[in-house]
């Protein structure tokens, strides 16, 4: 049965809207928006990555833009359901890419139950961007291992409370050189930054950037132990991405440059 739907059905797509600069689409995230003729925006799509729809195109924004309340996941995965059952080509439009964080996997597996085809385009993740926005390598092989996505987000994931997670074992972990790339970690920067000071020396160099790729682009960088105090000072605040180990090291040049008063 969940192959009549499978056939009959259009086809969901989830793309990966990048971090917002419209020149960081993939050509395969163009071309799904072309023939899209249905989409369902996140509210940290870039709207400039619009202009690639059809005139004909249905856009329906279920973010939560401005604090608002977004729109329940349980609403957007019947949503996208009907319409695709409907036989229209639907895209799903996530800031980034779809499978880090941001709840495409529950929005694949979900569809997928209900028996309809899900195909899934990579855009480029913010953590990628913010770490390029700064000149940092991520893995840069003098500094680091390897790298550790995270979220700082308490709530926001469904099975999984981040409250849970132990900072301190981060922080051991970024102590041998695993450079920590930090979603979602802005307001709950001090309980992050009290973390890691259990585990990290409280000169490892931190960086924070708003809105990596975008024109309103911001950016800090400052030591562990000032890393609140910074975000505060400098109003930085969602959506950032924090980026904590010595491969911030090289970048703090060039910051002191950008911002002479603010880097430590
Ligand atoms: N799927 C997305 C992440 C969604 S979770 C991705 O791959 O990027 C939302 C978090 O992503 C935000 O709280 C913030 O931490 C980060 N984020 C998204 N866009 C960003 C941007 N342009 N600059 C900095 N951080 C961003």
């Amino acid at each position: 049965m969940t192959t009549t739907h499978a056939s009959s059905a259009g086809r969901i797509t989830l793309v990966g809207a990048g971090p917002g600069d419209p020149e960081l689409l993939t050509v395969k995230a163009v071309r799904a928006i072309r023939a899209a003729t249905v989409l369902l925006v996140d509210d940290l799509v870039n709207d400039a990555v619009l202009r690639y729809t059809r005139k004909s195109a249905r856009i329906v924004h279920v973010g939560k833009r401005g604090g608002c309340t977004s729109t329940p996941q349980a609403f957007i995965e019947k949503l996208m359901a009907a319409e695709a059952l409907k036989g229209e080509r639907v895209v799903r439009l996530k800031g980034g890419d779809p499978f880090v964080f941001g709840r495409g996997g529950e929005e694949a597996d979900h569809l997928r139950a209900l028996g309809l085809q899900v195909d899934v385009v990579n855009g480029i993740t913010s953590g990628l961007a913010a770490a390029t926005a700064l000149g940092v390598p991520l893995t840069h092989r003098e500094h680091a291992h390897g790298v550790i996505f995270v979220t700082g987000h308490a709530r926001g994931h469904t099975g999984s409370d981040s409250a849970a997670l132990h900072w301190p074992t981060l922080a051991a972990a970024a102590a041998q050189g695993l450079t920590l790339v930090i979603y979602m970690g802005v307001s709950t920067v001090e309980s992050v930054q009290q973390g890691l000071l259990a585990g990290l020396g409280a000169d490892t160099p931190v960086a924070v950037v708003q809105h990596a790729s975008l024109p309103q682009q911001r950016q800090a960088c400052c030591t562990l132990r000032e890393l609140v105090a910074t975000i505060a000072r400098e109003g930085l605040g969602s959506p950032a991405i924090i980026i904590v180990g010595d491969v911030v090291r090289g970048a703090m040049s060039l910051a002191q440059q950008e911002l002479p008063a603010r880097v430590a």
